[in-house]
């Protein structure tokens, strides 16, 4: 299969077709971060975003009145986004449609902005296969009061089990607490047997490690340990996308970094919206030169 470029857009800010009204509102109140900033950072990345974040299931987390007042987790729209938001009819397990949102250049992030959303949550396949995941995500959701180093030596670990059954990964701070490890697929295998895969594959980890992983939703089980969230890999769940902006004190965005960065970085809240220019150089810098793209299928396991 063609494993398509991540950098290959050129570094002109895209025109913008969209307007955002009350630009000045705070929608970071604690960090000085308007709804007009948040447009920007958003316009500002899509050229690396976008390759990530386009032409996927797209779930929404709107604030329409800032980060801390009520925010709601968006999946489905009859069309009220506009028409840079698009729309991809997906069967649900009751046998009904629904119109699932997706976007595909700057205009259409934009108008989500426009509609109050902070982040973007994306499915594991593309709108072009949909019933095929093109990535796995294993999110790592630390324990409370559990160091960053924790997580990081977590992250680590899954790496290399992963590298040991020929497969390769990728990491990303998630912005929040945790990492994201991402280990892209060939869209091949159906949900299913990714789902499989996933559970097998975290709950073996747990089984060998039952101090330091737990594999299971339980919140009693988590105590000290790591949680290793395989359920993203199920059709129908999303995962934060690569430079998402975070609903969270500070304005943090989901970062991916390489692995010989995260030796040396102590939080996944690293990167914020006020550094777009540094992250733009980032995703086009020698360390991350081909983050997030392996052209490979899952092994037997
Ligand atoms: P952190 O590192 O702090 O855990 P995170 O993005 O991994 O950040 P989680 O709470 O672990 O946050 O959530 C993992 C994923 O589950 C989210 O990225 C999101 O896509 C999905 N998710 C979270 N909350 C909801 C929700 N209310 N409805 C649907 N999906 C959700
Ligand atoms: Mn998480
Ligand atoms: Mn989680």
């Amino acid at each position: 299969a063609e494993v398509p470029v991540a950098v290959a857009e050129p570094d002109v800010a895209p025109e913008i077709h969209v307007t955002v009204s009350s630009r000045e509102r705070l929608i970071f109140p604690e960090s000085d971060v308007t709804k007009g900033d948040l447009a920007d950072y958003y316009v500002q990345v899509s050229g690396v975003m976008l390759p990530w974040a386009g032409n996927r299931p797209v779930s929404l987390v709107r604030c329409p009145q800032g980060r801390g007042k009520a925010c709601f987790f968006q999946k489905h729209d009859a069309g009220s986004f506009g028409d840079h938001v698009h729309q991809v009819p997906i069967r649900e397990k009751d046998g009904s449609t629904e119109n699932y949102l997706y976007v595909d250049d700057a205009d259409g992030l934009v108008a989500c902005l426009q509609m109050g959303t902070i982040e973007f949550h994306g499915w594991g396949s593309s709108v072009a296969t949909l019933e095929q995941p093109d990535r796995m995500v294993f999110d790592l959701d630390p324990d409370e009061g559990l160091g960053f180093d924790v997580v990081r030596k977590a992250a680590e670990d899954l790496k290399d089990h992963l590298a040991d059954i020929g497969l390769t990964s990728f990491a990303m701070l998630s912005g929040g607490k945790g990492v994201h490890v991402v280990v892209p697929l060939t869209p091949q295998a159906e949900w299913p047997a990714v789902k499989d895969f996933a559970d097998r594959f975290s709950r073996a980890l747990s089984a060998a490690e039952p101090e330091r992983f737990v594999a299971t939703m339980s919140k009693a089980k988590r105590k000290d340990r790591i949680f290793i969230d395989w359920l993203r890999n199920q059709r129908g769940a999303t995962a934060v996308l690569p430079y998402v902006a975070r609903a969270r004190a500070g304005a943090p965005v989901a970062a991916p970094v390489s692995w010989a960065e995260l030796r040396d970085i102590d939080r996944a809240n690293r990167w914020g919206v006020r550094d777009a220019a540094e992250l733009i150089e980032r995703a086009r810098s020698r360390a991350l030169a081909g983050w997030g793209f392996a052209d490979q299928v899952l092994p037997d396991l």
